[in-house]
């Protein structure tokens, strides 16, 4: 049976998440390729409609991005979008120019509701642009079905049978008021998709695909403990069974007690039928991490004995078919594989093929997926719900929530005073919740606790001490690329304060950070 598929074919806007993402939202399975894919493959993915995203550069630039016209003749329909609909346009020989009045922001727009594009939406709103250039003259046997004050083609259509839409903004993006309608009329009206995609067909879908692709092969996969390692990990129990083996290395640096829910829900609690090895690396981190301050070395010191503990283990295991690794759709992008836009970051999910495992291939299931289409498919698959909506934790873990040297006692602390804090953080977002009926204004997306290397005097029981003090952080953001301090209330702050100080030995102050990122970043280190 082929699934109904829609492909976004990518030429390095900053919103093409956002395209794939409402397209899923009406129900349509799609995926994200680069503008580089053959046309062949193109055809034999039967796609049942294509999409142009946004893109960077100028159409009649030299060297930019392009397509030949036989992708606006393969028959099924094709909307372009901002760089998109230049491209289609240019190709099919109409006129792109840098415009006399750039458009960026919220802009007034009329529609042409007859056109089944604008099927069900109001004659006139707003919609989002960004654009430096315009299309002067349309392509022939188009007419333009949108414009603004600024845009005489705002949008066009075809006169004659050929499905083709251009779309100067981006429906994609929230500020165009009647966006979502308009992805959802391209896919599944003029696409005729049934709309019958779900989460849990995505699970269905790569439960088959991996058995068919996996066949009697072995799998190897580093589980961190992290969403998407467990969801990657509860994915491939389902599909294969014990054919997998999942390596946990617990280095000591974890949340508290994050390493024993780990082995609990994928090894002893039988829950999950596969291979599972806890490896206990704790005493082998501190020893290596013994003395060392600078940030960027205990990162490479985590990082590096990481790989060493797991090519011990994958040396027993011997050969294996396939390594599975947790790469999502975001590491993707930020990496700038796949993709197609600018490099934000490199990724460790991503890129370099580990060498030090004896394997054939590398499978991604997630790889096409968001973070919380993982979050959905987790749920479904029967993930508990605190795994599954863990707050981002960074992969040298504690050891960059410590300033300075790591040692085990300070890890305790630590571990134990971000529990006491998360707990009373979550109680009174719970509370908030409960008497006004929606969450809390100052509802962090990010709050831990991290240990600062600072002791100072203070008094306790009238006896002098010399302790730590733990630095809470919470943070608000939508990205995570930038971030301002959440208004935690004084009050929780002050409970948090009191029990750190009398539960967790060797602590004796506790500090509120309010850096902002930039200047600030997220983690400490
Ligand atoms: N670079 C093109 C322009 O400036 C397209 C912009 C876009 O796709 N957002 O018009």
């Amino acid at each position: 049976m082929d699934k109904e598929l829609i492909l976004v074919i990518d030429f390095g806007g900053q919103y093409n998440q956002l395209v794939a993402r409402r397209v899923r939202e009406s129900n349509v399975y799609c995926e994200i390729y680069s503008y580089r894919t053959d046309i062949a493959k193109i055809r034999a993915m039967n796609p049942k409609g294509i999409i142009l995203t946004g893109g960077p550069n100028s159409v009649y630039e030299e060297g930019a991005p392009t397509c030949t016209k036989e992708l606006f003749e393969i028959g099924c329909p094709v909307l372009g979008l901002c760089y998109g609909a230049q491209l289609m346009q240019f190709v099919l020989g109409g006129t792109v120019e840098k415009a006399p009045v750039r458009e960026y922001g919220k802009t007034a727009t009329n529609f042409d509701t007859t056109n089944e594009l604008f099927a069900g939406i109001p004659e006139q709103s707003i919609v989002w642009m960004s654009h430096n250039d315009y299309i002067s003259k349309s392509a022939p046997g188009f007419k333009s079905i949108a414009n603004t004050a600024d845009c005489p083609y705002a949008a066009l259509a075809t006169e004659d049978e050929r499905p083709l839409y251009a779309i100067q903004f981006h429906p994609e993006v929230l500020h165009t008021e009647y966006g979502k309608e308009i992805l959802f009329n391209f896919a599944r009206k003029i696409c005729n998709c049934s709309g019958d995609w779900r989460m849990d067909s995505f699970v269905e879908n790569a439960i088959s695909e991996i058995r068919a692709k996996v066949g009697e092969g072995k799998v190897l996969l580093a589980l961190s403990g992290g969403v998407d390692s467990s969801v990657l990990a509860a994915l491939l129990a389902k599909a294969i069974g014990k054919q997998l083996t999942c390596v946990f290395v617990d280095h000591g640096l974890l949340r508290k007690n994050e390493g024993d829910e780990v082995e609990e829900i994928f090894g002893k609690s039988g829950r999950f039928d596969v291979n599972f090895v806890r490896v206990n690396a704790q005493e082998r981190y501190y020893g290596k991490l013994a003395g060392v301050t600078e940030p960027e070395r205990k990162r490479k010191i985590i990082g590096e004995e990481f790989i060493r503990v797991f090519e011990e283990e994958a040396k027993k295991i011997g050969t294996v078919d396939f390594l599975a690794q947790g790469t999502i759709y975001p590491d993707v992008v930020e990496s700038g594989l796949g993709g197609e836009s600018a490099v934000i970051k490199s990724h460790h999910n991503v890129g370099g093929l580990p060498d030090y495992v004896d394997f054939k291939e590398i499978i991604e299931p997630l790889r096409n997926l968001f973070k919380d289409e993982v979050r959905k498919a987790g749920l479904e698959l029967g993930l508990p719900e605190f795994l599954v909506y863990r707050q981002p934790f960074p992969g040298p873990g504690l050891g960059i929530r410590i300033i300075g040297d790591v040692t085990a006692e300070k890890v305790r602390i630590v571990q134990d005073a971000d529990y006491i804090y998360r707990e009373e953080v979550d109680r009174a977002l719970a509370e908030y919740k409960k008497e006004h009926g929606e969450d809390a204004p100052w509802m962090p997306n990010q709050y831990f606790a991290a240990l600062s290397n600072m002791r100072s005097v203070g008094v306790m029981g009238d006896e002098r001490t010399y302790d730590y003090a733990v630095v809470v952080r919470a943070v608000r953001t939508i990205d995570f690329m930038t971030a301002e301090a959440a208004q935690i209330p004084f009050n929780v702050l002050q409970t948090v304060m009191s029990r750190v100080i009398n539960e967790v030995p060797g602590v004796n102050r506790v500090l509120f950070d309010c850096t902002s990122k930039p200047p600030g970043t997220i983690e400490l280190e």
